[in-house]
């Protein structure tokens, strides 16, 4: 029996997990939930769960979720919450969508216990601290992104190694290793000219073709900056030089990433897109998920198609790119710039074009500072969105 936290409960990872865990209550008990402020949902899972511990991480909600929770489940709220609820159980979900989700990567860590990672946002902008809460005993990352899920599959357990202290110990990079290609659908815009897309709407970005995600991450997927994240996160969680790793795009999202080795062999994983995989994944490693989720059926699957990614209409693959290999506190600006651009765009203040040029313009104002402390990458985040938001304000007008 496994115990599991589940934090970012009520969001697309989080109900997914619920759905994962309840298939097998013999194997996984969720002994905490935590959400922001969806209190209906959140009472709704606490009742179905029973769980010790809800995290409620609005304050403000306290009244109306209080007297609605199971006899005997305790209730938690504010900034803080979910960082307690991070470390208590064997595996904790990090369904948090953005960078709120740092201190439930960093509790987890430090607390010695493995992190099923979804929320790529916190391992993005505080790498240092995250590497170094990593090299705690006992502690692991398994990737919730499919991705990367994909990656840490196709690697093989004899490249997983838990408590090192640094990204060059993290998996020796093995030497072996050529390429690693991550695959991205390319998003609903695939094809489209920069022109073509100057006047796209919310609801065109958010139609994802492939995967059904929250609004920011679709957003991300439409631009390629998600892709562009997950390339600063393959490089930090596998220890590859950003020379080794390549972006293909390939729009059925079956074929997850792929390793190539020195021999010319590539291996790979293919499943139709479920989350549920990557999440039964996490859990159950080095076992495997007891069900199939997305399993292939090849007398129907037809053909895949894979093809290079167009830099010069997506820029912020480039951008990612670009700040990845600037290292420091360059990833969190860039982080923090896109969360600005993206909540702009999603509110209907900015072209969706206009999303890499405050991007672009932010992390030229990028000013480097070291990243010891949680508190070094609160600060860096702050600094980066005010600096996105003037830029911003500046294009609204
Ligand atoms: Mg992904």
């Amino acid at each position: 029996m496994k115990t599991v936290s589940i934090v970012g409960s009520t969001g697309s990872i989080g109900t997914q997990t619920v759905d994962v865990v309840m298939r097998h209550p013999d194997e996984y008990r969720v002994v905490a939930i935590g959400a922001h402020s969806s209190v209906d949902l959140l009472a709704a899972q606490a009742h179905q769960l029973h769980p010790e511990v809800v995290a409620l991480g609005d304050p403000s909600r306290r009244e109306e979720l209080m007297g609605r929770l199971p006899e005997g489940t305790e209730l938690i709220v504010g900034e803080q919450s979910f960082a307690a609820i991070s470390g208590i159980a064997d595996v904790a979900v990090n369904g948090v969508v953005g960078f709120a989700g740092l201190s439930v990567t960093v509790a987890t860590l430090r607390a010695g216990r493995r992190l099923a990672l979804a929320n790529k946002e916190s391992l993005i902008a505080a790498a240092p601290v995250v590497q170094r809460a990593r090299a705690t005993e006992g502690a692991e990352i398994v990737p919730v992104d499919s991705e990367h899920c994909a990656i840490h599959q196709c690697l093989g357990p004899q490249h997983h190694r838990a408590g090192v202290a640094s990204v060059d110990e993290f998996y020796q990079a093995p030497r072996q290793l050529r390429r690693m290609l991550l695959t991205a659908s390319g998003g609903p815009f695939r094809g489209r000219s920069l022109n073509e897309l100057r006047q796209v709407t919310v609801n065109e970005a958010l139609a994802h073709p492939t995967w059904k995600m929250g609004p920011k991450i679709t957003i991300d997927s439409s631009t390629l900056m998600n892709m562009g994240l997950e390339v600063i996160e393959a490089h930090e969680l596998f220890g590859v030089d950003y020379d080794q790793i390549e972006v293909v795009v390939h729009p059925q999202s079956i074929v997850h990433s792929m390793v190539e080795w020195s021999d010319g062999a590539t291996i790979c994983q293919l499943s139709y897109p479920d989350m549920r995989l990557p999440i039964g994944y996490a859990l159950a490693y080095p076992d495997r998920y007891q069900e199939p989720f997305g399993a292939i059926d090849w007398t129907t699957l037809g053909s895949l198609d894979f093809s290079s990614p167009d830099l010069a209409t997506f820029r912020c693959l480039d951008l990612a790119f670009a700040a990845g290999r600037e290292g420091g506190s360059a990833p969190a600006w860039l982080s923090a710039a896109n969360e600005v651009a993206v909540e702009a765009f999603l509110g209907g203040g900015i072209a969706w074009t206009t999303i890499a040029d405050i991007v672009d313009e932010t992390m030229q104002h990028h000013q480097p500072t070291d990243l010891i402390e949680v508190e070094d990458v609160l600060d860096a985040d702050r600094r980066a969105r005010e600096v996105a938001r003037d830029i911003a304000l500046a294009v609204v007008g």
